[in-house]
């Protein structure tokens, strides 16, 4: 990919080689920018991750870790156990490289996947997260995945993805079958994203998706189409740009099965 060329009086380097990618797991990505100790210690960077069904989500806030500089591996082995599915690590050798030839850079305050000196250890998806610009995150309130912040909150609470999917359109959800007044729709559920795969575990199907259009054009479009059919439960959740509207399946008899 061409990059547009830098601006007069930046050095074409500052960016790049300042972060040497040490490992990963479910929720965290951790960096190192030097390999020089001080007082037998590396610092390294614990940055949180979150992983979506959209993918993956670098946290804003890092945290600082010190790390005996003669067990590297030790703690590497320990961060970023194989038993974690997600956890992956960095070449030890490379790394042992850089500490024998001293290596040291600035640490930066953005992670950009220019500025990495092994992108070939990194999996493809927290690659793409680290493409995009951080964000702040939350805990889950029921699971205590990493989420990100105000993407799917119900109630005050912040829930990742999958709780909110299994709570807001699960049965016990606002579902109604009549088309909603007009001041509901200020009341309905907003979400950042509807997301597919978590709607079909949930047994229910995004049957109509409006997007930038009027407000009451939406509020029309949804109407009728609940007004078509009132024998099913319907729930609409406003989204970035729009709204979705959910329907319930119903029971599905065995000759009625699809292929
Ligand atoms: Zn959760």
């Amino acid at each position: 990919m061409d990059r547009p060329p830098k601006p007069n009086g930046q050095k074409p380097s500052t960016a790049q080689g300042r972060a040497y990618i040490i490992g990963g797991n479910t929720g965290t990505l951790a960096f190192v920018s030097s390999v020089r100790a001080e007082n037998k210690q590396i610092t390294a960077w614990l940055v949180p991750l979150a992983w979506t069904p959209i993918g993956v989500t670098l946290g804003e806030n890092w945290q600082r870790v010190n790390v005996a500089a003669d067990n590297l591996a030790g703690w590497v082995d320990q961060t970023f156990p194989p038993e974690d599915e997600r956890s992956f690590v960095g070449s030890l050798r490379d790394l042992e490289l850089l500490v024998r030839s001293g290596w040291s850079a600035e640490a930066p305050e953005v992670l950009t996947d220019e500025m990495l000196l092994n992108p070939e250890d990194v999996p493809e998806d927290v690659l793409d997260g680290i493409a995009h610009p951080p964000e702040p995150l939350v805990q889950c309130a029921i699971c205590r995945r990493t989420c990100v912040r105000d993407q799917f909150a119900w109630n005050e609470r912040q829930l990742c993805a999958w709780d909110y999917h299994s709570t807001v359109f699960g049965r016990r959800g606002p579902w109604r079958n009549a088309p909603y007044e007009e001041r509901l729709f200020e009341t309905i559920p907003s979400a950042a994203y509807v997301a597919g795969p978590l709607l079909a575990e949930a047994q229910v199907d995004a049957i109509l998706s409006v997007s930038q259009l009027p407000e009451p054009l939406m509020q029309t479009l949804v109407n009728e189409t609940i007004a078509a059919d009132s024998s099913s439960a319907y729930l609409a959740v406003r989204t970035e740009d729009g709204m979705t509207l959910l329907r319930e399946r119903k029971p599905l008899s065995g000759e009625q099965k699809p292929q």
